[in-house]
């Protein structure tokens, strides 16, 4: 069983919901489903309409909530809440100051304790209408440097970057990924997965000492994220090929791949594979 750390909740319209699950079933595939408003132009469908949804598809579908970082102290009583609902993992992304703000701290302090895992965005973000009304997105607020506070300052959560870096950032990203262990990526977005050569990849996990890695436990901070959208489920697929091709390639070990394609994601989520 394997398991999508990073899909989009976009519509609610039951019929494609169910294709989507269909799809993902078929591939032997769950996932952990994140919406939420306040994208700049796209809002997604609402944190409780998604665990809604997800308690639909139980064992296929996990709900994780997306939380707006604004120039406001953010309610941190609602975390509690939707883990107390059935959500699984946090999402963050388009924050009004840089991900590390001492504004955004609080959250990352109170995720801890719950216990969950949070998923970020970092790197690319295309331009839209509602840049000029927002000023933002700020690409330099989602860049990985600003996973390395809340990675030292939270030990215990589990951090990943998704996209890692996208192609602007993903050196540095690589760089931080081997510096913090409780830092993870994925390389979800069809622009670093199906770009991505096997020798960059290898290149930006191995350790500056490659004697030092001679198993490949780096590939342990890796995790599978499609970017997969309800209305668009067939990037698992593709996800999937383009994951295990690469990993296939730089001979990466079976045991760690399949860490990668879901273990450790379900280690975090306290799911039992073999269900
Ligand atoms: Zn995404």
């Amino acid at each position: 069983m394997l398991i999508d750390f990073h899909a989009h909740f976009n519509s609610d319209d039951p019929a494609l919901i169910r294709k989507f699950v269909e799809v993902y079933e078929s591939h032997g595939f769950r996932a952990c489903m994140s919406g939420g408003l306040h994208y700049g132009e796209c809002d997604m469908v609402p944190n409780e309409k998604v665990v809604e949804y997800c308690r639909q598809y139980p064992g296929v579908l996990y709900p994780m909530a997306k939380i707006e970082l604004w120039n406001t102290p953010p309610d941190l009583s609602q975390l509690r809440r939707y883990v107390d609902m059935g959500v699984v993992g946090f999402k963050f992304i388009y924050p009004y100051y840089e991900y590390d703000h001492d504004l955004y701290m609080p959250v990352y302090e109170e995720v801890e304790k719950l216990g969950v895992p949070v998923l970020f965005h970092t790197g690319d973000y295309r331009p839209c209408t509602e840049d000029t009304i927002n000023r933002r997105p700020v690409l330099k607020n989602m860049h990985p440097i600003n996973l390395d506070r809340i990675c030292r300052a939270f030990p215990k959560l589990h951090v990943v970057m998704a996209h890692m870096g996208t192609r602007f950032f993903q050196d540095e990203a690589s760089q931080f990924l081997k510096m913090l262990p409780n830092l993870y990526a994925d390389l979800g977005g069809c622009g670093q997965y199906m770009r991505l050569q096997p020798d960059e990849l290898a290149a930006m996990i191995a350790p500056d000492l490659p004697d030092t890695d001679a198993g490949m436990e780096g590939f342990r901070k890796l995790v599978l994220g499609s970017d997969s959208y309800i209305t668009w489920p067939q990037l698992i697929g593709k996800a999937q090929h383009y994951y295990e091709e690469l990993l296939n390639r730089i001979g990466v070990p079976k045991p760690i791949v399949d860490d990668i394609m879901g273990k450790t994601v379900a280690s975090w989520l306290g799911i039992d594979l073999e269900d």
